[in-house]
């Protein structure tokens, strides 16, 4: 994998939803350099959400505006943002580097403020990862120049992220793991129109399963809009598809903070907003002690 452009924070919010957001505005009230980092087309759960009636102070606002005065806000306060998707977080000796497609960042905390939607993995995807299956077509694509590829995406970015490794390989098979549009996609790509369902290493190829078939490959891609936690921090404690935090939201890796859904129920705005805050004065006062 090639990685560029080293850069060191105090604080980086994974997820730019209320959560996030909060956080960010009062990093910057300590005076930190705080870096946001989502994908570039909002998955915020609260972009989809028609009105909110129990924000207080806000009645009747649709979570669209609600979300963009929250963003307004944290920009004019000097956040730093980042489009990209966090797919994997490695501790290091100054604290820690995330790697957002092929670039790596590195911050003294994290505070994670993903949300509650998770991916479901594919049975033998795990174990397959960097064995023949990746995430990141311009990190490993040229890995796999000349040769016979498959991808799995679930969205349109993923189908447009498809079209770098159509110059690079042999022959492409690509297969939606959700409906999505793939008219970007040129005619050499072989659309499969099956859903994969499991993923097995055999004769140094990777073959993907469907309903009624096999198919086999040298590589494949799978382009998704989230991360397991799993494999974002695998040090991360879980509980189901949440983090467990304590009152400061300090989760039980030492500086890695959660907040917002990603800690669990009430999957709601306003305790999304606080947990942001309390866990932007932990991470304050964690940079503090340390
Ligand atoms: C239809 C609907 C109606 C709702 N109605 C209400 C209501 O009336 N009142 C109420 O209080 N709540 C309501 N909610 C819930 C509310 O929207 C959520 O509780 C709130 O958005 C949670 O905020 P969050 O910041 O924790 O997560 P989210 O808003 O989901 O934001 C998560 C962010 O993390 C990013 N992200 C995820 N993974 C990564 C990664 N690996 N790298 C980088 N970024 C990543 C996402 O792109 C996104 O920016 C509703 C939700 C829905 C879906």
């Amino acid at each position: 994998m090639r990685l560029k452009n080293i850069e060191m924070m105090d604080i980086v919010i994974v997820g730019k939803g209320p959560a996030g957001l909060s956080c960010a505005i009062t990093a910057r009230m300590r005076g930190l350099e705080a870096l946001i980092i989502a994908p570039p087309k909002t998955t915020s759960w609260l972009a989809k959400t028609e009105q909110i009636d129990n924000y207080p102070g806000l009645p009747k606002t649709s979570g669209a505006d609600l979300l963009a005065a929250f963003e307004a806000q944290a920009r004019e306060m000097g956040v730093t943002q980042r489009e990209g998707l966090v797919r994997q977080i490695l501790p290091t000796d100054n604290g820690f580097m995330l790697l957002v497609e092929s670039d790596v960042i590195e911050t003294k905390t994290i505070v994670l403020a993903m949300g509650a939607a998770r991916p479901q993995l594919l049975p033998g995807e795990e174990e397959l990862v960097g064995m023949g299956v990746s995430y990141c077509a311009t990190c490993d694509g040229m890995l796999y120049r000349g040769k016979r590829l498959g991808v799995l995406s679930a969205s349109e970015e993923g189908a447009e992220e498809t079209l770098f490794l159509v110059k690079l390989a042999e022959s492409l098979d690509y297969f939606s793991l959700k409906k999505h549009e793939t008219n970007v996609l040129p005619v050499t790509v072989k659309v499969i129109g099956e859903q994969p369902q499991s993923l097995r290493r055999e004769a140094g190829s990777i073959v993907v399963t469907t309903k009624t078939g096999e198919h086999s490959y040298d590589g494949v891609f799978i382009f998704r809009n989230a991360v397991s936690l799993g494999m974002l921090l695998p040090d991360l404690a879980t509980e189901g598809s949440f983090i467990p935090v304590d009152r400061g939201m300090r989760t039980n890796v030492p500086g890695v903070f959660a907040a917002g859904d990603c800690t669990g129920k009430p999957l709601q705005v306003a305790k999304a907003v606080g947990e942001g805050n309390v866990a932007a004065i932990s991470a304050a006062e964690y940079l503090a002690a340390h």
